[in-house]
């Protein structure tokens, strides 16, 4: 599934190259999520104003609306032209003079929806409920920690969650806990100040991390393909279950929490 991370990525490999592009056509396939809620001619003479993510939505912008691009579980994005004829699982094809965008996902839980602006009730219905934004100067501390003092839940399902902060998936959440030494399951409302502080200062650490190793090793941007899997080379703890730990030897211990894998030291996290 692709992580806000590889989101970011996208979002890089393509935002600068599509901002100023004139809306030619527009292709819609086999239905997705949300329907796309504008018929795909009025799209046409558009202008892409610029490209922004909210969360794991990227955000595309016209000159009258925007576009709210989610990648689901498979979804992958190229911006590009000289593209062949739409698959049988290419499902959007937003055509301008600077190239095609195109959206291909085969298990189709992704979506593309349009909407007049950031209040439109679909908009708030799908990016409202959001926490702070892990990346940049937005994520702030306070109340970060505040938000974790009002949850009672396992602090890796609230991490989870989203709604405190976004973009911390299941493979990143139990990195960023092993990284501060907090174990997945304590109360979300019991973590102390210090270690709240550590939690936040990882989460911002690994993320960025992933985005940096995610950007690097996309060599051509031509061909953004949202594909996981460069993210989790140095995993420390998520998926070496049995393995020992890298601090301490120990193995590593892999348990389910709501339906989740999650990856810890028993050792190293014992708070
Ligand atoms: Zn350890």
């Amino acid at each position: 599934m692709p992580e806000l991370p590889e989101v970011e990525v996208t979002r890089l490999g393509f935002a600068d190259r599509i901002a100023g592009a004139r809306i030619s056509a527009v292709q819609v396939g086999k239905p997705l999520r949300w329907a796309l809620s504008v018929a795909p001619a009025a799209l046409v003479g558009r202008t892409v104003t610029a490209v922004r993510r909210r969360g794991k939505y990227l955000l595309v912008d016209m000159d009258r609306g925007l576009l709210l691009l989610h990648l689901g579980m498979s979804g992958s994005l190229r911006f590009t032209s000289g593209l062949p004829p739409a698959g049988p699982h290419d499902h959007f094809d937003l055509m301008t003079d600077k190239g095609t965008l195109r959206m291909n996902d085969p298990r189709r839980f992704g979506s593309v929806v349009y909407v007049e602006d950031e209040g439109a009730p679909l908009a708030v219905k799908l990016l409202g409920g959001l926490g702070m934004e892990p990346l940049g100067d937005a994520f702030d501390f306070e109340t970060f920690h505040a938000g974790l003092r009002r949850r009672k839940a396992a602090i890796k399902q609230v991490l989870l969650a989203g709604n405190v902060v976004v973009g911390v998936g299941n493979i990143y959440a139990s990195e960023a806990l092993f990284m501060a030494e907090i174990r997945p399951t304590v109360s979300a409302t019991r973590i102390s100040r210090p270690r709240a502080l550590r939690l936040h200062a990882a989460i911002r650490e690994i993320l960025a991390r992933a985005v940096q190793r995610g950007g690097s090793t996309l060599r051509d941007f031509s061909n953004i393909d949202g594909q996981s899997g460069y993210f989790q080379l140095e995993a420390t703890v998520y998926g070496r279950a049995g393995e020992p730990c890298r601090v301490c030897g120990t193995q590593i211990r892999q348990i389910k929490q709501g339906q989740r894998s999650t990856f810890f030291c028993n050792n190293c996290q014992k708070y």
